[in-house]
């Protein structure tokens, strides 16, 4: 795949001025010049093909050669609400996210949360979105929302048919809640649409009344299997799973 650029805008005409973070990798690693040719995504899902014109201090001057719609999207809407992990892992779960093709990530604010993003780590995770797609041909970003309460995440998504919520079937036990346990995920039961929503927990886990708050709003828990994975394995293991469930890998 040819070495793409993310444009911050739409693009409508036919030049374009890259500047930030694009225009520097151009100018500075990439050493371009005039007559170089680069493929250029908006995030409204075409691909162009551009010539750069001719380069600035901060800046490059391109032409649009061709504009094409490449549709690199699974034919699934996939949302994942999760309590992000620290550090690196943030960036980790939200680089596989884009790479596998999940719709939007919506932070939530559990109880025992222990990452609080503010808007300079959203920042972060979003150029983290543009880097992903640069990467694997992605022409639509991914969202990330700003972060959402665990209970205005459950009452916002009650009219959304497929909610999958992440639960160790031994915590659930260890719950005692018997009428709401975990089980495997199992296709045949789920609704024939195509709109799915995930719930991931964070490091200390769920506590029993916001795991009791989902399975009432009609969220559906699945385990995951017998290890206790860290919070983006389960995130990509339980994504995965439903694209590989429509067959769109
Ligand atoms: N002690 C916590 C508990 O029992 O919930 C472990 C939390 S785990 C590190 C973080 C999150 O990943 C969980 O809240 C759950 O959403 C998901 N998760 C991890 N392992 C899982 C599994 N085997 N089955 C289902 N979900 C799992």
């Amino acid at each position: 795949m040819p070495d793409r650029y993310f444009v911050d805008e739409p693009i409508s005409g036919d030049r374009v001025i890259l500047t930030g973070a694009e225009a520097h990798h151009l100018i500075h690693v990439m050493r371009a010049a005039p007559g170089l040719q680069v493929v250029l995504f908006d995030g409204g899902g075409d691909e162009f093909h551009a010539v750069v014109d001719r380069t600035g201090r901060s800046d490059v001057h391109l032409s649009i050669l061709s504009r094409e719609r490449i549709d690199r999207e699974l034919p699934l809407s996939l949302t994942i609400g999760v309590a992000l992990p620290k550090g690196d892992r943030q960036k980790w779960l939200v680089e596989k996210a884009a790479e596998l093709g999940v719709g939007r990530i919506v932070p939530l604010q559990t109880r025992r949360a222990v990452a609080r993003p503010n808007e300079q780590t959203l920042k972060r995770l979003r150029r983290a979105v543009v880097e992903a797609s640069k990467q694997c041909g992605r022409n639509r970003l991914m969202q990330i929302d700003e972060p959402e309460s665990w209970p205005d995440f459950v009452e916002k998504t009650a009219g959304e048919l497929n909610r999958l919520l992440a639960h160790p079937r031994s915590a659930t036990e260890t719950a005692g809640a018997t009428s709401s346990r975990s089980c495997h995920f199992n296709n045949q039961d789920q609704e024939p649409n195509t709109r799915y929503l995930l719930a991931v927990g964070p490091e200390g886990g769920f506590v029993d009344e916001e795991t009791a708050m989902a399975l009432a709003a009609g969220w559906r828990a699945v385990d995951l299997g017998p290890r206790i994975l860290r919070v983006e394995t389960a995130a990509m293991l339980l994504a995965a799973m439903v694209i590989q469930q429509h067959q769109t890998l």
